[in-house]
């Protein structure tokens, strides 16, 4: 069994500075009001052009992000793939409104596959469905609007977008996961990735969907989709998360007075993600999944799953992945016991993945223990360092 408490291997690429540097990081993370005054101060200061590189290149965003272009990445993609754990390059641009900055992000993507097929140690690539396509088009897309002819045009080339990228994924046999999103736009991604799984995954698992296991509609999705994909003749493959969007889906259910579609509880998330594992693992062969969690449990009982029914542990259809800066207990342990484990790279300009950042040091202080763990682990770490 993996044990995720090993600190020397979760660490051994990090020197007691580094370490020291993480550990004052997530002090800060851990703190909810130095979090809230830093977001609220750095929203400010790109809203008013100010300089913030200065203060967030050093610390959150070297923590958390790759570099600011795909070759500044190399040597971070480098130092990960001598542990065994490969990258995922994510072009983190979020909250863009305009046809230009799709079109650009679209070809940020196709360059991670291009670079992907040049390196080893990159599996997968990786794009975010409103990297593309605006928010507000595909809620109306959703809902079943009549779009106007300016609207149908912008949703032909967000169609565009998604086949221009998976077609060249799939010219250069380089497997492409598409991230979830909320709810009241992801019935519509979820046809158009549809349709590129059922056209691309003919003979192997090359486009991936994302599943987020706080809805409770999500496991039945899974296993009616992967029943339809059968009796197709096609590989399904799903990256599997919990789902980053809870409060904002609870808090938009009840507002409108509909039915939330997330799990009551924690535990029924947990269960659902867990099971969806399990299917996935037991289905193996025509099934592709990436567990993406920091979860160590999670982690626990796939690896658990994967060894009761003797599949090797780096069978290509089975993989684990995580954030980088994040869960380094989970990655390199995993890693080093031969599973497949990804991090999550995100890159690109510090304005332009500040969002990103925020969400993260956001996520870790509502993710309390999360953060509570990170701490706890450097400890015991630089404790171990110093006997
Ligand atoms: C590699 C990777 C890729 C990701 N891609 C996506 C993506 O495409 N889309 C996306 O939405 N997210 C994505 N995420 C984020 C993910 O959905 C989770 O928010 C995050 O990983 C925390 O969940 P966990 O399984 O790691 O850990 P845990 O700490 O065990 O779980 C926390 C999660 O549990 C759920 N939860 C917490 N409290 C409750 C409650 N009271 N009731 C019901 N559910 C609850 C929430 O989803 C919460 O985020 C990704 C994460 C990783 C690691």
């Amino acid at each position: 069994m993996v044990d995720f408490e090993n600190t020397t291997i979760a660490f051994h690429q990090k020197n007691i500075n580094q370490l020291k540097k993480a550990y004052w990081l997530f002090r800060m993370l851990a703190n909810p009001l130095m979090v809230k005054v830093g977001a609220f101060f750095t929203r400010i200061a790109i809203k008013t052009h100010l300089p913030v590189s200065w203060v967030l290149k050093p610390t959150v965003y070297n923590h958390f992000c790759g570099g600011e272009n795909i070759d500044a990445c190399d040597p971070v993609i480098k130092k990960l793939g001598e542990a065994n754990v490969q990258t995922i390059l994510d072009y983190s641009a979020e909250g863009k409104e305009s046809d230009a900055d799709f079109d650009y992000t679209k070809e940020q993507i196709i360059a991670t596959i291009d670079k992907a097929k040049s390196d080893q140690n990159i599996p997968y690539a990786v794009f975010k469905p409103t990297g593309v396509a605006r928010f507000a088009l595909l809620e109306k897309v959703q809902v079943g609007e009549n779009l106007n002819d300016q609207e149908q045009h912008e949703f032909d080339l967000v169609k565009e977008r998604f086949h221009a990228i998976c077609s060249h994924a799939a010219e250069l046999d380089v497997p492409v996961m598409i991230d979830s999103e909320e709810s009241w736009i992801q019935s519509v991604v979820d046809e158009l990735v549809e349709e590129l799984m059922l056209r691309y995954n003919k003979n192997k698992p090359l486009v991936f969907n994302t599943l987020q296991m706080y809805r409770h509609d999500r496991l039945e999705y899974l296993k009616g989709f992967v029943v339809r994909a059968q009796e197709q003749g096609v590989f399904s493959a799903f990256k599997l998360v919990r789902g980053a969007y809870m409060e904002k889906e609870r808090a938009r259910a009840a507002k409108q007075g509909y039915l939330s579609p997330i799990h009551p509880d924690k535990d029924a998330t947990d269960q659902a993600f867990d099971q969806a594992v399990a299917f996935c693992i037991d289905n193996n062969k025509d099934v592709a999944v990436c567990v993406g969690t920091h979860n160590e449990q999670s982690c626990r009982m796939a690896v658990q799953q994967i060894t009761k029914l003797g599949i090797s542990g780096n069978h290509s259809h089975i993989s684990f992945a995580q954030l980088l800066g994040m869960s380094d207990h989970i990655s390199y342990n995993l890693a080093a016991a031969g599973f497949n484990v990804c991090k999550y790279v995100p890159y690109g300009p510090v304005k332009t993945v500040i969002p990103y950042l925020i969400r993260r040091a956001e996520e870790n202080t509502s993710v309390a223990g999360q953060t509570g763990r990170e701490l706890f682990l450097l400890r015991k770490e630089l404790k171990r360092r110093k006997k």
